[in-house]
């Protein structure tokens, strides 16, 4: 509980509220909020309101205030938690991570980027030159990230498109030693097109309006994003982001990480490649396509460090084996062809982009000599995921997202809620049962062999033939018809003029969605012809070589089908909850005041809402039903036991037990303290406040 702060700002921590009702939780938070108090506690959670206004509350003096403090010392911050984190790590050893979740323009990835300066501010005392470099690069990778995963929707003018996962090293210091970025899902299909106005990813326009004339030119880009398909709905939505001195920053971050200035090249004409691709249209002739403005040819050729030529065929045909081992070569038609650039462009943009993460792993990654010399090694996690997304159409990319929010809340109770319940069980102390919803029956709904939805999914994908995704609906109707998360919306249309509803909802946690089936089948096949693999390997630029390794393979060596997409992301799901599930973790619950980025509206009826599916409800009563401290006895005895006369140096009674029991006595604090079978737990951090106090006064 924080240092109380006058009334009128609020309860800092909600477990101090009269009652636990919605009204009263609302209305502490609205009030919070509406005097500028943007954090508030529950326990070790951090609620944070978007203030959507520049706060006075992140300065050097500032951080100087959170620096080793314990959390209720101080007023609610995201720093005291950062602080916290690094304590359990430094102190205890503890492989920490803080998870951030919140729905899009919540202020997560602000949150991420506040509490990794804070964390960068306070170690390296001694400014160790190497840990001075990680940390730096730590730092600036978000800037890089920013403008290839990031991009303006109509939520949140820098929203990010992909999640990310950073795992920071430190070393015994307490030093930053490595680190280690894990992105996950990038939207690539707004490479291709986005919504009414909505951008593309920022890079394209950086490049477009950021770049100097001399290497625009060599780029054979003109300096206009409405010339471009690819960027021609955001070149009429105004952006805040200011593109041109962006792209600059971009490239400095990238020199200071330490990319060549030929990788930067190599980065440059990959995006120009891109928005040529897109400019590229084919026409009939005969039965197969053609392509209009052969100049496109030479200049992505160039880019791409290819054969025009065999870009040509490449775009144009595909070979396919034959049963007998033989090839063919395939002559696309115009709608094979055009689907065929569509994957190659986002293919070739979300390998960039892995590519770079992959590269700035690469210059922080602690090597085994490292950790060698370094000796100890521990690491603090910090996720900036995807919330939830309920959109007027939700497809497959909304799906993903919602079912790793599933994950992430079962996370949650697995570790918040019930893993606190059981310890009170285990140790035989009395406090009554919390009810809160299980989502696991979702997650399974979602992930389960055989019967799930991307188990429905991947058969559909698998079967030959043309599968279509009515096909797969059908096939989830009758499978899952009778799961009570899962409803069925295909009504038979009234007359043949119209179509058949193609939605399935699926009840969310957060809410219902509802899905429309349309693309599933194809983006979880995702499929990208042998073809442009082999070309892009074959290219003599060896950034973009590096990034298809498999496109080695010719054809008739290509056998496994690759995982599909959905597959691919269940697998880095279950690996991001298996990492942080042995992680001691913090929370930040990110909340979305209003729908206009207003820094004086506190939307009721939205706030509410979000209050109510992340939980926090629940949190407050598990909390306050609970004891905010616990340690094992004798720990407690090691760290206290010098203030009591019975116990120092060393107590001789009966069990640690019982000494603490004669601490807790000689202080007074007994109502506030349960004895369990190995533990003391102590109701408010007040008494422990006193015991630390104490403790340093001799
Ligand atoms: P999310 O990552 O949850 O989608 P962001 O962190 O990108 O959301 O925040 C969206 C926008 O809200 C930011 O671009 C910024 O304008 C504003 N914002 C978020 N957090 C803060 C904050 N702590 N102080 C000031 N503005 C903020
Ligand atoms: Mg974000």
């Amino acid at each position: 509980m924080a240092e109380q702060e006058s009334l009128e700002f609020g309860k800092a921590d909600f477990v101090l509220l009269d009652c636990v009702t919605m009204e009263d939780f609302m209305a502490n938070l609205k009030l919070r909020f509406e005097k500028g108090r943007i954090y508030t506690y529950i326990g070790e959670v951090v609620v944070s309101v978007n203030p959507y206004t520049q706060m006075e509350l992140y300065g050097k003096a500032v951080i100087e205030n959170y620096r080793g403090r314990e959390l209720y010392e101080r007023p609610p911050h995201l720093y005291a938690i950062a602080d916290a984190a690094y304590k359990a790590m430094k102190r205890r050893a503890k492989d920490t991570c803080i998870v951030i979740s919140g729905e899009s323009g919540a202020g997560k990835t602000e949150a991420s980027k506040y509490i990794m300066q804070y964390i960068a501010a306070i170690t390296n005392p001694n400014q160790r030159a190497e840990v001075e470099r990680v940390k730096n690069v730590l730092l600036k990778s978000n800037c890089v990230l920013e403008s290839f995963g990031n991009a303006k929707t109509n939520r949140n003018d820098n929203s990010s498109r992909f999640g990310k996962y950073m795992d920071i090293n430190f070393d015994f210091k307490g030093d930053p030693t490595g680190g280690h970025i894990n992105n996950y899902l990038l939207e690539k299909s707004r490479v291709l097109k986005q919504y009414q106005g909505e951008r593309n990813f920022h890079s394209f326009y950086q490049l477009i309006l950021g770049a100097p004339d001399q290497l625009l030119s060599t780029l054979h880009v003109c300096k206009d994003p409405a010339l471009y398909q690819f960027t021609m709905e955001g070149a009429t939505s105004n952006s805040l982001t200011n593109d041109k001195s962006n792209f600059k920053a971009v490239v400095d971050a990238m020199q200071v990480i330490g990319f060549s200035q030929e990788e930067i090249g190599s980065i440059h004409r990959i995006l120009a490649a891109i928005l040529h691709l897109g400019n590229m249209s084919f026409v009939e002739d005969g039965d197969t396509a053609e392509i209009e403005d052969k100049d496109l040819i030479y200049y992505i050729a160039e880019l791409t460090s290819t054969e025009p030529d065999c870009l040509l065929r490449t775009l144009l045909h595909r070979t396919v084996a034959t049963g007998g081992g033989d090839v063919i070569e395939k002559g696309h038609n115009v709608k094979d062809a055009s689907y065929a650039r569509d994957a190659f462009a986002k293919a070739i943009y979300e390998r960039l982009f892995c590519w770079i993460v992959g590269r700035i792993n690469n210059v922080i990654e602690v090597k085994n000599y490292d950790a060698r010399i370094h000796g100890k090694n521990t690491v603090i996690g910090v996720l900036d995921i995807y919330g939830f997304e309920i959109f007027e159409n939700n497809s497959f990319e909304q799906f993903c997202i919602n079912y790793c929010n599933e994950k992430l809340q079962q996370l949650f109770i697995e570790l918040i809620l019930r893993q606190e319940q059981e310890e009170y069980q285990r140790e035989g102390i009395e406090w009554q049962q919390i009810e809160y919803f299980n989502n696991q029956i979702i997650v399974d709904l979602v992930e389960q062999p055989h019967k799930g939805v991307i188990a429905i999914l991947d058969e559909a994908c698998l079967t030959v033939g043309d599968v279509t995704d009515i096909m797969f609906l059908d096939s989830m109707n009758m499978k899952l018809c009778t799961h009570p998360h899962y409803t069925s919306r295909k009504l038979k249309p009234i007359d043949k003029s119209m179509a058949f509803n193609r939605d399935f909802r699926i009840r969310h946690y957060a809410g219902d969605v509802t899905y429309s089936v349309e693309g599933f089948i194809d983006k979880n096949k995702d499929t990208l012809f042998q073809d442009f693999k082999r070309l892009m390997y074959n290219s003599a630029d060896p950034v973009l070589r590096d990034m298809w390794p498999e496109g080695k393979l010719s054809i008739t060596e290509v056998t496994r089908r690759p995982l599909t997409a959905a597959t691919l992301f269940k697998n880095s799901m279950v690996a991001l909850v298996e990492n942080l599930a042995c992680k001691e973790p913090y929370y930040v619950r990110c909340i979305k005041p209003n729908e206009v980025k207003s820094p004086v509206l506190f939307d009721d009826e939205r706030c509410r809402h979000q209050v109510e599916y992340l939980g926090l409800l629940e949190n407050v009563r598990v909390r306050r039903a609970g004891f905010a401290y616990r340690q094992p006895y004798d720990r407690f005895l090691l760290r206290y036991k010098m203030t009591c006369e019975y116990t120092w140096p060393n107590h001789l009674m009966a069990t640690d037990r019982d000494a603490t029991k004669a601490i807790i006595d000689q202080h007074g604090f007994q109502d506030d303290v349960a004895y369990g079978l190995t533990k003391v737990f102590i109701r408010t951090p007040q008494t422990l406040f006193t015991l630390e106090y104490e403790r340093a006064q001799l």
